[in-house]
């Protein structure tokens, strides 16, 4: 008989204990948790201004490995929107500016600085530094998050842990999964069932059409 239960359960930790689940699956669910639930990203950066010693490209990447809120309904995959435009839609894409000066003394630019046209697609904390701007120093950008899967880039993996725990018995296992702060840890696994169940569906439905 197949039993879940939850043993212990955070906004960013849960743990669950799968019984009469073959090891198969329950791998296939760590592993959809990592790769394949979407988040939020920074994906790409329009520099208008950088005179700090930091390069375009390296100040791009660090953006890009910001965690962002994540809000699965109200966005679409990019390949699913209804846009099908490379430059996105309000549905598709959020964005996010950066405007951050040096007066007197030096100042570290944070990622509470990037100020997003969607608050609930903002930076999970505000203490990530970005870059260091000495005095006259200035920085000015735009930056487009979209979101992505972890199979595609690992910025985009909702998972900092994503375990698979052996307890000894038969059939049952053990699933630690911890968020990056994403999403809940709860919605990825509850997303990674579903990404299952669909990909089993579109996987039926080719055999039936064949
Ligand atoms: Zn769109």
């Amino acid at each position: 008989m197949v039993s879940i239960d939850v043993i212990e359960s955070s906004p960013t930790r849960i743990r669950i204990r799968l019984k009469g689940i073959g090891r198969a699956y329950a791998n296939a669910l760590r592993r959809v948790a990592i790769s394949q639930v979407p988040t939020m990203a920074i994906d790409d950066v329009v520099i208008l201004e950088n005179s700090s010693v930091m390069f375009d490209e390296l100040v791009s990447h660090r953006l890009g490995l910001i965690p962002l809120k994540t809000d699965l309904v109200r966005y679409n995959l990019p390949e699913d929107c209804d846009c099908k435009s490379a430059l996105g839609c309000p549905k598709c894409r959020v964005l996010l500016v950066l405007d951050a000066e040096a007066t007197d003394r030096v100042r570290t630019v944070n990622s509470g600085d990037l100020i997003a046209e969607d608050p609930e697609t903002k930076p999970i904390v505000d203490n990530i530094p970005i870059v260091k701007l000495a005095p006259g120093q200035k920085i000015k950008l735009e930056a487009y998050a979209r979101l992505g899967r972890g199979s595609e880039h690992a910025k985009w993996q909702p998972t900092s842990a994503s375990v698979l725990i052996e307890t000894g018995k038969p059939d049952e296992f053990e699933l630690y999964i911890e968020s990056v702060g994403s999403l809940n840890a709860s919605e990825v696994f509850v997303r990674a069932i579903e990404k299952i169940q669909k990909s089993l569906q579109e996987f039926s439905n080719q055999v039936l059409a064949a």
